[in-house]
């Protein structure tokens, strides 16, 4: 079993879940909200073979938090993997869209720059921002996502991506309503 978005850190106890995942023989990517977050489960997974941990930003941290935008460009370089980045759409992020959107066409420039990055996606109610900005920023190998706007519409504009690969990730973010989501993998696990 493959978890492509587990936010380890917000379990109340994280060490018995990473404990049981390693048992599984599960692989995660560990997707973190800050750059000082990444940090932390860097440690917290330290030995555990099958469990990566992404770094990035979260949108709905964007407004507050823009001014570590640089360190997450800085810790790129020593993972593969990426998240969580994005736009947030919805109302109580809608206020600071634009500084977002710049936010995350920096991560998708400096994800391009160094090459070879899993990227993971949030789009809650901004999915057709996201997909403009993975176009502009000419990422080819967008393998999946979930969107309202993406399936139908824009599936023909990014190569490999398709209905074929929306159930993989169907399963990673329970709860959440899968038409605000988009989940755009660069490369496999
Ligand atoms: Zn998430």
């Amino acid at each position: 079993m493959i978890d492509t978005h587990c936010h380890l850190d917000l379990y109340p106890k994280p060490g018995p879940v990473i404990a049981e995942a390693d048992k599984r023989g599960m692989f995660v990517i560990a997707v973190t909200t800050t750059p000082k977050a990444f940090l932390g489960n860097m440690r917290m997974i330290e030995g555990r073979k099958r469990i990566r941990v992404a770094v990035g930003l979260h949108p709905e941290l964007v407004a507050e938090r823009h001014r570590e935008v640089e360190d997450v460009c800085q810790l790129m370089a020593k993972t593969k993997y990426v998240g969580e980045i994005g736009i947030d759409g919805s109302p109580p992020h809608k206020s600071s869209i634009k500084l977002q959107t710049e936010v995350f066409s920096r991560f998708l420039t400096r994800a391009s720059e160094l090459g070879g990055k899993i990227l993971s996606i949030h789009s809650r109610g901004a999915a057709a921002l996201v997909l403009d900005e993975i176009e502009r920023n000419g990422m080819e190998r967008c393998r999946s996502f979930i969107g309202s706007v993406a399936r139908n519409s824009r599936s023909n504009v990014l190569p490999n991506s398709g209905a074929g690969s929306v159930s993989d990730l169907r399963c990673f973010e329970a709860g959440k309503d899968e038409s605000f989501l988009l989940r755009c993998l660069a490369i496999g696990f």
